[in-house]
């Protein structure tokens, strides 16, 4: 007996080093390719129902590693928010994405820009010059680069973290709630904040074709948002069914796979054929 303990006990450890190999080598990666800058820019179009136009893209950070392949933004920004890496990496998404965005502005196309911020950002009070910057720097209109920030992050902000984002609305950009009704039943943060939009998690749309229960706290969410004066996209359509829906309650925009999957940016390119000339 003594001895199976001791065996499954190496066993146990044997995994666990395994795992935090597995970690530590994701730790090195994740700190050359910060270095290196291996990070590459996807675009997904987002889509406004009442011109039937595309009105810009949200920009999607992918690492592609030479030997561990493709790595999900879901597995390396948790890492990253963790190695306090997430600022540079961010940073990089938003410089790409204005400059992509800027060249497509001089095409012509009259686009916006979303751009994912982790909430591990508002530690820093620099945030605000270092956005004013890359504006600066890339001469991206400042009104069409919109932020989006999680909902679980912006619904216990405190005081100090709020100037931040007063500040950087007094920049002139966007602010957008991400993966709204994930975070709390109160809505009352929302009277306290300078956010323009509402991005719908794709978890609240995906039945509304199918569960009427769903349909009616969309259409809800939709009603509370434009009476506040909020404009909602609703994230994560993969069917016609949902459009149509979506198309009645007034939803301003949509963002998924049925429009297109985020792609590189000469791909993307493809889509400034649907959005509105100057
Ligand atoms: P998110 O900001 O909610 O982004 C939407 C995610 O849903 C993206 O996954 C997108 O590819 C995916 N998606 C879009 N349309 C559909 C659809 O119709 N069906 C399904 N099933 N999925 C759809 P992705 O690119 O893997 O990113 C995952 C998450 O990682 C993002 O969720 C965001 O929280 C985070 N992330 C991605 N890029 C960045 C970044 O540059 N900075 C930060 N801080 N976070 C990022
Ligand atoms: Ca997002
Ligand atoms: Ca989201
Ligand atoms: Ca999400």
């Amino acid at each position: 007996a003594k001895a199976a303990g001791k065996g499954r006990f190496n066993f146990y450890s044997a995994e666990m080093t395994k795992r935090e190999e597995h970690r530590l080598e994701l730790e090195t990666a994740l700190r050359q390719a910060v270095e290196e800058g291996q990070f590459q820019v996807h675009y997904q179009p987002q889509k406004n129902l009442a011109t039937n136009r595309v009105s810009g893209f949200e920009a999607l950070v992918r690492w592609q590693h030479p030997r561990l392949g493709m790595i999900s933004p879901v597995d390396f920004i948790p890492l990253a928010e963790e190695m306090h890496l997430i600022d540079r990496i961010d940073m990089f998404v938003m410089r790409q994405a204005c400059r992509k965005g800027r060249q497509w502005r001089d095409q012509g196309y009259d686009i916006c820009m979303a751009v994912n911020l982790s909430g591990v950002n508002f530690s820093r009070d620099d945030l605000p010059e270092q956005v004013r910057q890359v504006l600066e720097d890339t001469g991206f209109p400042a009104e069409n680069l919109e932020l989006e920030i999680t909902e679980s992050f912006v619904i216990d902000l405190e005081v100090d973290q709020r100037e931040v984002l007063q500040r950087l609305r007094a920049l002139g950009v966007k602010l957008a709630i991400d993966d709204f009704g994930t975070g709390y039943s109160s809505l009352s943060y929302l009277k306290r904040l300078p956010v323009n939009t509402l991005k719908i998690d794709r978890s609240f749309v995906r039945d509304i074709a199918r569960d009427s229960r769903d349909m009616m706290l969309v259409s809800s969410i939709i009603g509370i948002a434009h009476s506040l004066g909020l404009k909602v996209v609703a994230e994560g359509i993969e069917e016609r069914d949902q459009l149509a829906i979506l198309l009645s309650q007034e939803c301003d925009e949509i963002q998924g796979y049925l429009i297109a999957k985020p792609m590189p940016a000469e791909q993307a390119g493809i889509f400034l054929n649907g959005a509105s000339a100057d």
